[in-house]
């Protein structure tokens, strides 16, 4: 998956949490899928680095847990909804079309945020933006760095129970947001664009800091790639 088809994945499942209608990895896979009347396939991302490349902030055994089992279940949950769908368009019985459009916005949001999260960290990450635009856009919104990162590991540290937290763009007032997504499948009110997203599920911690998520969410900020999160938000401003 390229740059593009990337942005394009995490745009696509935030219009997929918003509209329940859409889903796209990319234009090509829309077109097949308008074509076909068939699902698109979606498929484990590879990483950019090694399961072991995060530590200490991250460990390999965490990563590769998370990667390979936690995220590898949401595609295949996400696939087998789409493909249970598209046989309940074939057969016209929408008996259980409740239970596999609850799946799509479950598994459908967990791969998209975990692609988001995979692709914001590297093993060279970690310390301030160095992109004039998002710097601006950090300071506007949250007064400085160091405010949005107090305000960032607040806001992870306290979501409740499994969840996510999210450094979004706002594009109506063009503004940064932090928010909590306490069920990543009930973002449908959600009109921002993610930039930035921490796994605060417990699969994503808690071998190595066990009930210490706090500690956890400012390891996690020491291998942020902050070029990506820029791209991210120049992207979406380009876009939208
Ligand atoms: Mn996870």
């Amino acid at each position: 998956m390229n740059r593009r088809e990337y942005l394009t994945s995490t745009l696509g499942g935030f219009a997929l949490l918003g509209s329940m209608s859409a889903v796209s990895a990319s234009p090509n896979e829309a077109i097949r899928n308008r074509e076909s009347g068939t699902a698109a396939s979606y498929s484990l991302p590879r990483l950019a680095y090694s399961y072991d490349d995060l530590e200490p902030h991250i460990d390999a055994q965490t990563m590769e847990l998370h990667h390979s089992i936690h995220h590898q279940a949401y595609v295949n949950g996400l696939n087998t909804a789409l493909d249970k769908l598209a046989e309940a368009r074939a057969s016209n019985d929408f008996s259980l079309v409740k239970h596999w459009s609850r799946e799509v916005g479950f598994h459908g949001a967990g791969h998209f945020l975990h692609n988001l999260f995979w692709e914001t960290m590297s093993p060279d990450g970690g310390g301030e933006p160095g992109d004039a635009d998002l710097k601006t856009a950090i300071n506007k919104s949250f007064g400085s760095f160091r405010g949005f990162t107090r305000h960032f590991e607040a806001a992870s540290g306290a979501v409740e129970a499994s969840g996510w937290g999210v450094l979004a763009w706002e594009p109506d007032s063009d503004q940064l947001m932090i928010l909590q997504a306490e069920k990543h499948q009930n973002l449908s009110p959600m009109v921002t664009v993610p930039l930035l997203a921490v796994d605060v599920w417990e699969h994503a911690y808690y071998l190595r800091y066990q009930n210490r998520r706090t500690d956890y969410v400012k390891a996690f900020l020491k291998v942020v790639d902050w070029d990506v999160v820029a791209r991210n938000y120049a992207t979406a401003r380009s876009v939208l």
